[in-house]
């Protein structure tokens, strides 16, 4: 391609709109515009890089078994209302009515169209296991559309559905797509981590998040140093006091009442008290269906909600009370809870609390505080379970080490679902036996906009994008330093030729802007290797290669170009293979 007949409107300026780095970078390297919130116009150099995404989840998908369909982005709600998203999934989805009053959404996850596919087209057993992905178009009215490509509310996903006719055949298709989904990040070059997850509204039973390691990531994992234990933090497992953790003997004081004038907060209430958070039990009221109930966590603790709405049942919103549902569930106002006296609402209690004496509460009373207090002596738990956050104060669930914590971008998701779907849609086999069985269904997705923006993260430096190869727009930027100069843009213009002839994807810079443009830009949009004919270095013959990642220059001969050139491309490929054998 000739940059001159390219559309790559790149700005010198950061725009004002974009909050983290690969917005920025995006739309100052003219790969996206905006066309209105959370959605978004790809230009050529943007939609080569998708393109180069979608292929290798394209090859990885085939190698592991799966074969591509095409489903439609306008989804009946009847298929909807089968499965019960129609209300479950709440504002996030797109509804539309058609001119005969029948509703649609426009799909933000495939489950029920292919439930419904697969259940008319397989009848027998013998036409088990299947697995079928597309790559298309998602919509999600997502509440904050924000970060670019990040969090769009039309963005491109692959989605691919497998479904089996035994637990067994599930678990080797999961791990398949586990499999497949460690090769595809890391051919695009990515760092990143597999981690144990919560399933969310599209429901099922076990997940893993892939996530790529960057600071401006909107998700928080922890992980183990000492064994492979990984985890979003929404889901990461707090385990209860272990035995020798466990108050001993009969050490309880007798419960006392002070005065905490307008300390609410922990820290407030620990400072007055001269207590340490780790002393004070919070009590937080909920409210669920419309009723209240408590729920406990030590000071120094937070609630995770996602674990509380699990408890509950799934789906179910669960949100904070306000402050006339506390006055009227406990009798006094907020940042006063307690446990004690509490009437006529289930109490749950983070496990931590088991191994707790003496500890402060608030007494439901305004500017009041309880002292020693102690369970079961002053009050029954409903029930106990881990309800809370994971800290660095914590040890690993799995082996007692010690955790690190990270920031993460989740750019992919695999789910065993069971026969959730299958279930509610009736999406049954005959078996040998010739007797009808659910089939059993695990769905995977990845974001193709945001693995793009992900990759941005991590790969780029102050003067632009350094795109790893096997994604970036163009393998090889050809850059002839002045163009009225007929040696240079001669020799750009053979090198071009010579390079096209060898299969290599090359961008060459035909354009009249000075050398400082030329290369700000070069630098901007981030080819890999940039192949540099100066005036000078072609007097002796010679031009100048450099890979973007790198400030090391090589000169070669005009004449051998080409050939070196394949070669770099070459073992930088090799390179990047057996860092991917070593990894998986
Ligand atoms: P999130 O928690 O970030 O909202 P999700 O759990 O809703 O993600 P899934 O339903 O598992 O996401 O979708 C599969 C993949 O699609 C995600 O891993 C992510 O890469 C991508 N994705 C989801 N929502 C968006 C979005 N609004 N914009 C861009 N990509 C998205
Ligand atoms: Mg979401």
């Amino acid at each position: 391609m000739r940059y001159s007949r390219m559309l790559i409107p790149t700005l010198r300026e950061d725009p004002g709109e974009a909050e983290i780095v690969s917005h920025c970078l995006m739309l100052r390297s003219g790969l996206i515009r905006k066309l209105a919130a959370g959605v978004y116009n790809f230009l050529p150099l943007g939609w080569r890089v998708m393109k180069k995404i979608e292929q290798i989840v394209r090859e990885e998908m085939e190698l592991a078994g799966a074969q591509e369909v095409f489903l439609p982005v306008l989804c009946p709600s009847e298929l909807w209302h089968e499965s019960a998203r129609w209300d479950a999934y709440g504002k996030e989805l797109m509804r539309i009515t058609d001119r005969h009053g029948r509703d649609f959404c426009l799909g933000p996850t495939h489950e029920e169209v292919i439930t419904d596919l697969v259940r008319r087209e397989v009848r027998s057993y013998r036409q088990l296991p299947i697995n079928l992905y597309q790559i298309q178009t998602k919509f999600r009215d997502e509440i904050r559309p924000r970060f670019g490509l990040m969090r769009g509310r039309e963005f491109m996903m692959k989605d691919g559905y497998s479904f089996d006719r035994h637990e067994a055949g599930a678990q080797r298709a999961y791990s398949m797509m586990y499999k497949a989904y460690n090769r595809i990040f890391a051919r695009c070059g990515l760092d990143f981590r597999a981690v144990e997850a919560d399933s969310g509204p599209i429901g099922g039973s076990f997940s893993h998040e892939f996530m790529v390691l960057a600071e401006s990531g909107e998700d928080s994992i922890a992980s183990c140093t000492e064994c492979d234990y990984a985890s979003n933090l929404e889901k990461a497992e707090c385990v209860g006091p272990r035995m020798n953790e466990l108050p001993e003997g009969p050490c309880m004081k007798d419960m006392a009442e002070v005065e905490t004038p307008g300390r609410k907060s922990v820290e407030d209430v620990c400072e007055f008290l001269g207590c340490r958070p780790e002393q004070l039990v919070k009590t937080m009221i909920f409210i669920q269906e419309g009723k209240p109930l408590a729920v406990l966590v030590r000071g120094d603790h937070e609630v995770n909600e996602i674990k509380l709405k699990n408890l509950l049942g799934g789906v179910s919103e669960v949100i904070l009370a306000d402050e006339s549902t506390i006055e009227y569930a406990t009798g006094g106002p907020s940042g006063f809870s307690g446990p004690v006296g509490l009437k006529g609402l289930p109490i749950l209690a983070d496990l931590s609390l088991k191994g707790m004496v003496n500890f402060v509460v608030g007494a439901n009373e305004a500017d009041k505080h309880l002292l020693n207090v102690n369970l079961d002596r002053d009050f029954k738990v409903d029930r106990y379970a881990d309800l809370r956050y994971i800290t660095d104060k914590d040890k690993c669930p799995r082996c007692s080490g010690i955790l690190n914590f990270h920031r993460g971008i989740e750019v992919g998701h695999v789910f065993k679902l069971g026969t959730k779907y299958s279930k509610s849609m009736k999406a049954v086999f005959l078996d040998e036996d010739g007797r009808e069985q659910y089939m059993i269904m695990g769905c995977y997705g990845i974001g193709i906009g945001r693995t793009m923006a992900a990759a941005i993260e991590q790969n780029h430096d102050e003067d632009g994008i350094i795109w790893p190869l096997p994604i970036a727009p163009f393998q090889v930027h050809i850059l002839p330093v002045n163009m009225d100069n007929e040696d240079v843009s001669g020799a750009g213009e053979e090198i071009y030729q010579d390079l096209q002839k060898e299969g290599i994807e090359v961008l060459l810079d035909d354009r009249d802007e000075s050398p400082g443009i030329k290369f700000k830009d070069a630098d901007l949009i981030g080819i890999p290797l940039r192949v540099t004919v100066g005036i000078k270095s072609l007097r002796e013959g010679m031009v100048e290669m450099k890979w973007r990642d790198s400030k090391d220059v090589v000169r070669e001969g005009l004449p051998h170009i080409a050939a070196k050139v394949r070669n770099m491309i070459e073992d930088k490929k090799r390179t990047a293979d057996s860092k991917l054998e070593s990894i998986l």
